[in-house]
């Protein structure tokens, strides 16, 4: 008998760049239908799932602010790149047999439903995955802030953040080998370490409402599923 997984409602937040395969821009399908089978076999335990993906792989407002573009405008810009990814990630899972609504910040009736609360939660209770698309709706934001804000709205009882390594470093693991990585970890080590997880905004608002946040690798096979079993390692910001 499978155990009870360890959530029944999960926030799962995944970087655009994350979409991207090898590919140093954009999205790749099949990769993209790859995360898609790992929120699959979450979803058949049971487990009810948010979704937000970031915008990272097609654009980021201050890159475009950094080349002269008006910031607001950029950060529009990136808020609508979150939505491509939304619907590539929708229609992933609809491949799959899951049932997905996808839920905008921004009205875009013919696109994507426009978000209001009370009926993501019924989504939710019907099982169907919601993906949260651009970010909060306002700029100056990412979508971090908008899983964890997101995530308190729907009575999330963590964020699960996936991410290329599997867990927080106390230095990039990707460029130092005696990196080490913590087990579980303060917000507040989190903000005064400036370690990277979460940016600032997304930490405090996740510390302020005692969200949980765990950090694992989405690269690795079945690791969100571990997740759900206790499994695997990851780091708990708490
Ligand atoms: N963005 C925004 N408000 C939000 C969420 C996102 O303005 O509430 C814009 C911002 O320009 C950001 C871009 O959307 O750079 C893409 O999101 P993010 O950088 O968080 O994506 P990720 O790094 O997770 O791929």
């Amino acid at each position: 008998q499978t155990p009870k997984p360890a959530f029944k409602r999960v926030m799962l937040k995944i970087s655009g760049e994350a979409l991207m395969g090898d590919q140093g821009f954009g999205l790749h399908p099949p990769t993209v239908q790859r995360i898609a089978r790992e929120v699959k076999v979450v979803h058949d335990l049971g487990v009810e799932i948010c979704m937000v993906i970031g915008g990272g792989n097609i654009f980021r407002g201050l890159a475009g602010s950094a080349q002269g573009m008006e910031r607001t405008t950029a950060d529009y810009m990136g808020m609508l790149a979150t939505v491509m990814n939304a619907l590539a990630m929708q229609s992933a899972l609809e491949g799959l047999g899951v049932f997905t609504r996808v839920i905008s910040a921004i009205r875009m009736d013919e696109v994507a439903e426009p978000y209001i609360r009370r009926r993501a939660v019924r989504h939710l209770e019907k099982q169907r995955v919601c993906i949260f698309a651009a970010g909060t709706g306002n700029p100056y934001f990412t979508t971090d802030t908008a899983a964890t804000l997101r995530a308190n709205e729907m009575a999330c009882e963590a964020i699960l953040k996936g991410t290329k390594v599997d867990g927080v470093y106390d230095k990039d693991p990707m460029k130092h080998d005696d990196a080490v990585r913590y087990d579980s970890v303060t917000y507040d080590e989190v903000l005064a370490q400036h370690l990277n997880v979460m940016d600032a905004s997304a930490i405090a608002l996740a510390r302020d409402n005692n969200l949980p946040i765990i950090v694992f690798s989405l690269d690795e096979p079945g690791g969100f599923r571990g997740i759900l079993a206790g499994e695997g390692t990851y780091t708990k910001v708490h």
